[in-house]
């Protein structure tokens, strides 16, 4: 007679498996270590030379001048960023409400038209842009122009433009750079890539000004793109920066002339970054901060289990090698829809908030499939915190992102290898 096999033999037998490529992955995880370490030291030096106090932690209320917090918030993201100057507001709904901000500064300082050298933008900005909608305040119906290089040949990217683009760069006054893939099929970028498109770009337009999206990629290298040239940067506090604490708000850092006109584009011209309220936020907001490395070093610990595991399956899983990490979000290709179902609603099931809940694929506004969301998180929406998006077409890929400790994530690969072996009995 044979018993049943335990519950717990099961879980050995995976658990054993994790444990095999943790041992794989150790050496890349010291290399992450050392980069939490040294983004972490430049972090903070940022409170110690800007003196933060308890004091700071107060707010002043109605117009906000002179509030303190709010001042040394934005000097020491300054320098955790590598910037002249930072705007950090929980004004700013988003990401893509700081991303617009910075674009309009940009803008206004340099009119004419945008460039982007990194194809098409993340699918929320194309309404800023104006791409797609009809909004009066888009930047084209503004009467900007609005043109986009196309960065990949394959999985490379392409350095040398042609004589028309190179035209176009020259003419352009302000040159846009993603740095994530967001959810796109194409490579996240290296900061050293961006060195080097922000210096083609600037090779032939010294004049241009150059922004980058740097959503996703907060803190996973040492640089960010204002230390290799970028003009300005933006992003969300409920992405990296945050380090999954700061309930709402966004960034514009850089050069301070164009974050100051970002700030009046924020409130209005003549307040600019001097007024407004900070909802006693300053301490939440510079504790994210403080946690924002070892935070995204989870992540990253996290996703590369992901990537190597589903690799080691058969799976097609990108990076699919975690050296090329650039963001904090993983694809695996599950070239099924079952799987696809089963396992974003096994990551909502082991999620720490609504783990009741069933995802099931929606239309989204701005997507031509359907998509399924998981992620139970304590900030809703936030991507720091371990999520799947998946768009219920083929090749049926799973966008894994994030994760505020290495141990859920873990977790939670243990219990979707489980469900997705159950799948493949059936
Ligand atoms: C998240 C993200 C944005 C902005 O999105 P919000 O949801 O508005 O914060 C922009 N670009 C990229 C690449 C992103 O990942």
């Amino acid at each position: 007679m044979t018993l049943p096999e335990s519950p717990a033999v099961v879980t050995c037998e995976y658990e054993a498996r994790l444990r095999a490529v943790e041992h794989e992955l150790t050496p890349y995880w010291d290399k992450l270590e050392k980069r939490c370490h040294q983004n972490f030291e430049r972090i903070l030096e940022g409170y110690l030379s800007h003196g933060l106090a308890e004091i700071h932690f107060a707010s002043v209320t109605g117009y906000g001048h002179n509030d303190l917090g709010r001042e040394v918030t934005d000097k020491i993201f300054a320098h955790a960023l590598q910037a002249e100057s930072a705007l950090v507001r929980m004004q700013m709904v988003s990401g893509t409400h700081a991303i617009a901000l910075a674009l309009q500064a940009a803008l206004s300082t340099s009119p004419g038209g945008i460039i982007s050298l990194t194809g098409s933008p993340y699918d929320t900005l194309e309404e800023v842009i104006g791409i797609r909608g009809e909004s009066p305040a888009s930047l084209m119906a503004r009467g900007y122009s609005y043109q986009q290089l196309e960065l990949f040949e394959g999985d490379t990217i392409r350095l040398s433009w042609t004589p028309e683009e190179q035209e176009s760069v020259r003419q352009a006054s302000v040159a846009f750079i993603q740095r994530s893939r967001g959810y796109s099929s194409r490579p996240s970028l290296a900061v050293a890539d961006i060195e080097e498109l922000v210096q083609q770009a600037k090779n032939l337009n010294p004049e241009i000004v150059v922004v980058v999206d740097n959503c996703y990629g907060e803190f996973v290298e040492t640089r960010e793109p204002t230390a290799v040239g970028a003009d300005l940067i933006a992003g969300s506090l409920i992405k990296n920066p945050g380090g999954g604490l700061v309930p709402t708000g966004g960034y514009v850092a850089g050069r301070h002339h164009l974050v100051e006109v970002a700030a009046e584009f924020l409130t209005a011209p003549g307040i600019g970054s001097e007024g407004g309220y900070t909802f006693e936020s300053t301490r939440t907001i510079l504790q994210g901060l403080y946690f924002a490395p070892t935070v995204v070093k989870e992540a990253l610990k996290g996703m590369s289990l992901a990537a190597t595991v589903f690799h080691q399956l058969g799976y097609r899983v990108y990076p699919n090698d975690p050296a090329k990490q650039a963001d904090i979000i993983q694809m695996i290709e599950l070239q099924d829809k079952d799987k696809v179902l089963s396992f974003c609603r096994t990551l909502q099931s082991v999620s720490p908030v609504d783990s009741r809940l069933t995802p099931v694929p929606a239309v989204t506004p701005g997507y031509a499939d359907a998509v399924v969301m998981a992620g139970g998180t304590f900030i809703f929406g936030s991507t720091i915190e371990l999520s799947a998006d998946a768009p219920m077409r083929p090749p049926y890929a799973v966008f894994l992102q994030g994760g505020l400790t290495y141990s859920h994530v873990r977790f939670a690969i243990k219990r979707i290898l489980m469900q997705l072996d159950k799948l493949n009995l059936n």
